[in-house]
């Protein structure tokens, strides 16, 4: 077979000639982004065959810094290509996707269980453990870790079940990106159309008219209203007409469980897959599988950790479930009845109002995108780290509304680029992300490139963005992991930033998230965007105040999700044959039987997300990781109650965290890098606490 050849004239074919190497979108056409791939493969292929067949004694260099710099092309190729699919995608761009997945699949399941680069990876371990060859540590820490995903890829397995194991993994690819997308087919599907405007009460205008504006996208009559991903909608906390909310809360729940766009079937092959997979490679199930390289260990240690969060969620829990209860029945009388789930975000919010008196369509004027940015999330990384971030109007993202920024040190010099994608589009994925275009890395000279993409409801023509309270809390969360990228300053691109184990890579967003809570900061940004007027002091008391409110309910949706994710994949290939032996019918009542098991099986308080529509954890990325919020929320609360002990937003504590935590990303062992930091292990008091659940 000859390798494929890239036209010369294709804009993927050599690094971006932009400032920081930022993805030349304007040129790149969907017709470039395949053969680029198919070129990139080849091109890694060949880098590696040289890699393996290297004679010379196995050095740091000619093995594992060889590695870092392989597949330039293929990794560039598929940046763009996912943050399209993720937040621009078109139909020849998924079609494209369904066409690559087998190949890319089997491409990198041949890579990492290649036996000469196996060869040369023990050689170089036996010179290192020898002394023959001076490693750093960062540099034994990713020896490790390489040797140990050799072994997790299924090298070492007889040929048969090595197959075996590829077949799988290229049907599990196929299965994870058919998930992603019946879920947001789904949620397109389910947005509830209505007729009569007098049934939005209690919506704000802008509300209104982005459901109108929405009806008219969707070529239909009325107003709709759209469907965010997890299971309780924004809209319920203001939706007076009780009927309405039951039938966005029921179109809410049943995505995935019926008709065209019916997941059930995913869920079932995609979770037998995996334990296969497990057994083949040795572990008992697909938890202990994926939680062996994360800083938890086994999933027998995260229950320990978050189990006893449990009967304070559920105990607080109940008791607002009570108070809305009251709300329910001082609002209806005896039409009340019982509470039931689409009552709870409706209630909760009235309670709010009623205790904290923080409305939030009262707040939403004060909270103008472009101000939220400048005077608050970027000002807290100023005050935090001495960068600034200077608008570039004359680069471009992927589409015009894709903004730019430059950031840069103290001292003057660019760090790297911020790429903002703020107001939601119809096709865009729901949720928040950030995501790395270029990685930092001393030893290919890169400065990092950061997207960051939010689905701030889009204004009316001519009017300002203003965002919730929500958004703004998403923003610094989102900056968090921006930051994370930005301040990276390590040698090699795979330890670079974010690329840290998955139940740590929360830590720095929900840290940066307490900033937006900052009254300093908030006097500054929340500014009413047609007065002038700063957010009255006592607004910010109560708005933080208002911080621990709900969170009986709302951590008692976590922890659900949470243990579904375990649950399902914490079962032997047998025991799933068994709880599913009818097959997709069976989802739903599995889905009862481990929130029974767990004690989370509580009336009106649902799982943040049904196995149905958890894309977390069968579109891929998540699964049974999803405790990794929870787990890193530990590990954030300890931090910021350190942050608090040593000055808040300031650069003296700023600099020992960046130095400490951010710079050196995978390079050092977290824990080790936590401990440092605080001066003892982490523990879970911070959070009770944060949480109001003590
Ligand atoms: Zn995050």
């Amino acid at each position: 077979m000859t390798a494929p050849t890239l036209d010369p004239d294709n804009p993927l074919a050599r690094a971006s000639a932009l400032p920081y190497g930022l993805p030349d979108f304007a040129s790149i056409r969907v017709e470039h982004i395949g053969p680029a791939i198919r070129a990139g493969i080849a091109e890694e292929v060949a880098e590696v065959e040289a890699i393996a067949s290297d004679v010379s004694p196995a050095t740091v260099e000619n093995v594992l810094d060889a590695l870092e710099l392989t597949g330039d092309l293929l990794d560039r190729a598929l940046t763009v290509m996912s943050a399209l699919l993720d937040a621009d995608p078109t139909p020849e761009l998924e079609d494209l996707e369904d066409e690559l997945t087998a190949e890319l699949s089997a491409h990198d399941d041949a890579v990492a269980m290649h036996a000469g680069v196996r060869a040369r990876l023990v050689e170089l371990a036996e010179r290192v453990k020898r002394g023959e060859v001076a490693c750093d540590e960062p540099g034994r820490r990713l020896l490790d870790d390489r040797l140990r995903d050799v072994q997790r890829s299924g090298a070492d397995l007889p040929a048969e079940q090595r197959e075996e194991l590829l077949r799988i993994n290229v049907r599990l690819a196929e299965l994870e990106s058919a998930f992603s997308r019946t879920v947001v087919a789904a949620s397109t599907a389910a947005g509830v159309l209505v007729r009569d405007v007098g049934r939005l009460v209690g919506l704000t205008e802008d509300e209104i008219a982005s459901a109108r504006a929405a009806a008219e996208g969707a070529d239909q009559d009325g107003w709709l209203l759209a469907l965010g991903s997890p299971t309780q909608q924004e809209v319920q906390a203001r939706l007076a007409d009780r009927g309405l909310r039951e039938e966005v809360h029921r179109a809410a729940t049943a995505r995935g469980t019926a008709g065209e766009h019916d997941s059930r079937a995913l869920v079932v092959e995609i979770v037998r897959l995996r334990a296969q997979r497990a057994a083949l490679l040795g572990f008992r199930d697909h938890a202990t599988y994926v939680t062996q390289v994360t800083t938890a260990g086994t999933p027998d240690r995260v229950r320990e950790v978050l189990a006893p969060l449990v009967p304070g969620a559920v105990a607080n829990a109940a008791v607002e479930l009570a108070d809305m209860q009251a709300v329910l029945d001082a609002e209806l009388g005896d039409a009340a009845g019982p509470l039931e789930p689409w009552d709870v975000t409706w209630a909760g919010e009235r309670l709010r109002h009623e205790r904290h008196a923080i409305d939030d369509a009262a707040l939403r004027p004060y909270l103008e995108l472009d101000r939220v940015l400048e005077h608050g999330v970027f000002a807290a990384a100023t005050a935090s780290y001495g960068i600034t971030f200077h608008a570039r109007p004359d680069l471009h993202g992927y589409h015009h509304e894709v903004r730019v920024w430059e950031v840069r040190a103290q001292d003057g010099t660019g760090l790297g680029l911020f790429l903002g994608d703020f107001l939601a589009r119809p096709s865009k994925q729901g949720g928040a992300w950030s995501t790395a275009l270029v990685d930092q890395s001393h030893l290919t000279g890169t400065r990092p490139v950061v997207l960051n993409v939010l689905n701030v409801a889009r204004p009316a023509p001519g009017q300002p963005t203003l965002m919730t309270w929500d958004d703004v809390v998403t923003a610094f969360h989102e900056t968090g992991h921006a930051l994370h990228a930005l301040l990276s300053d390590v040698r090699r691109p795979s330890q670079s930033g974010t690329e840290v184990s998955q139940d740590v890579v929360e830590v720095p967003s929900q840290i940066n998230e307490t900033w937006a809570w900052e009254p300093a900061l908030l006097r500054r940004y929340a500014v009413h965007h047609a007065t002038g007027e700063p957010l009255p002091d006592e607004t910010i008391e109560r708005l933080r105040g208002s911080q621990r409110h709900g969170q009986g309910v709302a951590t008692t949706e976590m922890l659900a999700a949470t243990f579904l994710d375990l649950a399902w994949h914490s079962m032997t290939e047998s025991e799933l044959a068994g709880a599913l032996s009818d097959g997709a019918d069976g989802v739903e009542r599995f889905e009862q039987a481990a929130l029974a098991a767990a004690g989370l099986d509580v009336p009106c308080v649902p799982p943040r997300y049904r196995s149905t529509y958890f894309a977390h954890v069968f579109g891929g990325g998540y699964d049974a990781a999803y405790y990794a919020y929870l787990w890193s929320e530990v590990l954030a609360a300890d931090l910021i109650e350190w942050f608090h002990e040593s000055g808040g937003l300031s650069r003296e504590a700023g600099e020992r965290f960046r130095r400490e935590l951010l710079a050196v990303g995978g390079s050092v062992d977290p824990m080790v890098a936590f401990e440092r930091l605080r001066g003892r292990p982490a523990s879970p008091a911070a959070l009770l606490a944060r949480r109001g659940l003590a």
